[in-house]
């Protein structure tokens, strides 16, 4: 039942509006029926179908009536008093001695003018009367106030009036479904919980009533941060308020995922510290706030709600007390190391660049029948001056976050083109070149542009240009990826679906996207450990990718009983330790020189 929509409206005069809010609360209410005469349960039911109700419970048992609301908790509960074996009294007595059952309201359906009987039913808590043989409209009309009375009270009771927020019961409700979902598909989720550290002051300072308006401009700008912040995206709901509660004068919580990393909850936090230190605007004065953020990751920190949101609380009160640049903690010593990692990447890959701290490895693609290097992929190396070597596996991720992939892709394409137009002229041979493509890049308006300019400026020819994409990347969101896809591909390009078998393919796509080679991703050459083994699903591959028109590349080779193996599969072309781990141009140079040797080096 949208129990919401009562009371919040901003135009509670607009007759419109109010009609839309009767109309929903009308067809999702549940209205359970009990009387002891069939015939009456069907022509009430018959009635009110005519106004809209749909969904309904009936039963002619008295003796199961308490137990069928236990179970379904009906909106409304429409209430005959005169039963055999349990009468209404009986039922209504029952339920105002229930907690769960309490709250529902319950109009009684009796034929008699007794005044005495209505003051009993009413002195048990009975909402209103009907009078049999039930009017039709005026059964409408009662039924609807009553469910209005009802979302109006659930209204007050379960949400903040101030900022429309759920309160704290409410808010642990949905959390603890939520919790359910994630334990079930054993991912992550994080509470935060959110002080305005100087709300007492504007009160003190400015009145209640700016504070207020404070309150409410600050809530509409956590929802905002929620909807807009991509790293967390996994976790977003259709009602993005049932995550957030105002759980005190000054304090917010959130609790929300499944989330790809723990990470990611302080990518939020981050976010909210800095789109709520910008002033609000309010009566034409600038409000500034300053919070401070505690996160406690589910199920990890703990896997229970209340306790949960309690430990982010904690985690809170650990950021005032340590001061300093970062205003949100996690709760977990671990998390916040790691944290503090994450932003010294971030920020040192904001000067990698310029530092001249990256640097181009090659790692050898090598033909299987023949045996030699016919090109090579490029493979990104960071070595920061703060932070020491960082694998790509480690900022690559953080990278595409952040946006910095882009103008880190383009460098490193534009690098590893140069060099291999050089040894294209060196070793007078079609070297053939990979570089890697995150999906960042791909969906960068100026990415077609940028690779057209390295290939004329390096003078690489776009036929020997493969860009690899990782399986997952692309599929994800496919239907959008194609036209970029064939936008780069018109480039004259080759394109490659990297990591292949690790992300979930649909075998459409597959054939929609203009691939030219699939990579089968090393965790599946790891697996041929001796000569009898079968590999039945890397054999589907090969036979796959051959019958859509691609050349099939094993990742990660490392000894001859997997090189074998790949050739016996007919598998065309392979990179792997056996043939060398990537290194820099130099020491490819080398591994060249051997394989194609220079007539003037003779
Ligand atoms: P990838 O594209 O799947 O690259 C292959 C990774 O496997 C490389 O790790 C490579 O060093 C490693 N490898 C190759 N042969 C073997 C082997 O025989 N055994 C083992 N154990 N490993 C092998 P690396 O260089 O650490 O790169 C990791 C990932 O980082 C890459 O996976 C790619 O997804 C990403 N990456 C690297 N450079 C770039 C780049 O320039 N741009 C983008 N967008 N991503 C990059
Ligand atoms: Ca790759
Ligand atoms: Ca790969």
């Amino acid at each position: 039942m949208n129990m919401r929509s009562i009371g919040t409206s901003d135009h509670p005069d607009d007759g419109t509006d109010e009609d839309a809010q009767y109309e929903s609360l009308i067809s999702s209410a549940t209205i359970m029926l009990v009387d002891d005469e069939p015939i009456n349960t069907e022509v009430l039911q018959t009635y009110l179908q005519g106004e809209g109700y749909t969904n309904f419970i009936a039963t002619c048992e008295s003796t199961k009536a308490l137990d069928i609301m236990r179970q379904k908790r009906p909106d409304v509960v429409l209430l005959d008093l005169m039963m055999p074996d349990v009468s209404g009294f009986d039922i209504l007595t029952a339920m105002r001695r229930d907690r769960k059952l309490h709250p529902i309201p319950v109009v009684i359906l009796t034929s008699s003018d007794d005044a005495e009987t209505k003051l009993k039913a009413l002195q048990l808590g009975a909402m209103d009367f009907l009078a049999k043989p039930v009017d039709a409209s005026e059964l409408a009309l009662r039924l609807r106030n009553t469910l209005a009375a009802k979302a109006y009270q659930h209204q007050l009771v379960n949400y903040d009036q101030l900022t429309g927020l759920p309160k704290l019961d409410a808010f642990l409700e949905v959390a603890a479904s939520t919790a359910a979902t994630l334990k079930e598909n054993n991912t992550n989720g994080a509470a935060l919980h959110i002080y305005v550290e100087n709300l007492k002051n504007i009160n003190k300072s400015m009145g209640r009533e700016i504070g207020n308006k404070l309150l409410q401009a600050f809530s509409r700008k956590l929802e905002q941060c929620i909807r807009s912040t991509e790293a967390i995206r996994s976790a977003f709901v259709a009602d993005v308020r049932t995550s957030i509660a105002r759980t005190g004068g000054d304090k917010f919580s959130v609790f929300l995922g499944p989330l790809e990393s723990p990470q990611n909850a302080a990518v939020l936090a981050r976010r909210i510290i800095i789109d709520t230190s910008e002033p609000f605007l309010l009566d034409g004065q600038q409000i500034f706030t300053s919070v401070k953020i505690g996160i406690a990751i589910f199920p990890d920190d703990a896997g229970n709600t209340l306790e949960l949101i309690h430990n982010a609380e904690t985690a809170m009160a650990h950021a005032r007390e340590r001061g300093g640049a970062e205003d949100y903690a996690f709760y977990s010593a671990e998390m916040n190391a790691e944290s503090t990692k994450i932003l010294a990447i971030e920020t040192g890959l904001r000067t990698a660049i310029e530092r001249e701290e990256l640097r181009v490895t090659y790692q050898p693609k090598v033909d299987l029948r023949t045996d030699k290097i016919i090109g090579a992929e490029a493979l990104i190396r960071w070595v920061s001056g703060e932070l020491g070597f960082v694998g790509p596996d480690e900022f690559v991720t953080i990278a595409e976050r952040t946006g910095q992939i882009v103008p880190i892709g383009a460098w490193i394409l534009e690098q590893a083109c140069i060099q291999a137009a050089q040894w294209r002229s060196t070793y007078a041979f079609d070297f053939r070149l990979a570089v890697n493509v995150s999906i960042k890049q791909l969906h960068d308006s100026d990415m077609v542009k940028t690779v057209q300019n390295v290939l004329d400026t390096s003078g690489f020819p776009a036929h020997c240009l493969t860009l690899e994409l990782t399986e997952g990347m692309v599929m994800e969101n496919a239907e959008s990826n194609i036209e970029l896809l064939h936008q780069l591909k018109s480039l004259g390009v080759k394109l490659s679906i990297d990591d292949f078998g690790t992300g979930y393919s649909s075998l459409s796509y597959l054939q929609r996207f203009p691939l030219d080679e699939l990579k089968i991703d090393r965790s599946f050459i790891e697996e041929v450990k001796s000569e009898a083994i079968r590999t039945p699903i890397v054999r589907a591959m090969v036979s796959l990718a051959h019958d859509l028109g691609m050349t099939v590349v094993a990742e990660g080779v490392e000894t001859e009983i997997q090189l074998n193996h790949m050739k016996m599969l007919e598998c065309e072309l392979f990179q792997g330790y056996l043939c060398s781990k990537p290194v820099i141009a130099k020491a490819f140079d080398a591994l060249l020189e051997n394989d194609y040797p220079r007539q003037s080096a003779a």
